[in-house]
């Protein structure tokens, strides 16, 4: 369907999606899922503030989830420093 230009828009709200926004509704919905929500939309469905949203995807991307990987880390200076 998409060309495969980076994860796509919110099909609530139609946003412009991030890696972020794409992980957490990934964590919080379905792993599998093929479309997805902005962190706006994901936080009002939850019925947090997108601050609260922003701590959970930090705290998952502490906790080393492989959905929260950072892709200008990931970029040859090793996992840790
Ligand atoms: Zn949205």
């Amino acid at each position: 369907m998409g060309s495969g230009i980076g994860p796509g828009r919110c099909f609530r709200c139609g946003r412009p999606l991030t890696g972020d926004d794409v992980g957490l509704y990934k964590k919080l919905f379905n792993r599998g899922a093929t479309e997805f929500l902005c962190l706006s939309c994901t936080s009002a469905h939850y019925g947090i503030s997108e601050t609260r949203a922003r701590e959970l995807i930090d705290h998952f991307r502490r906790s080393g989830c492989a959905l929260f990987a950072s892709p200008g880390e990931a970029d040859g200076t090793g996992p840790h420093r």
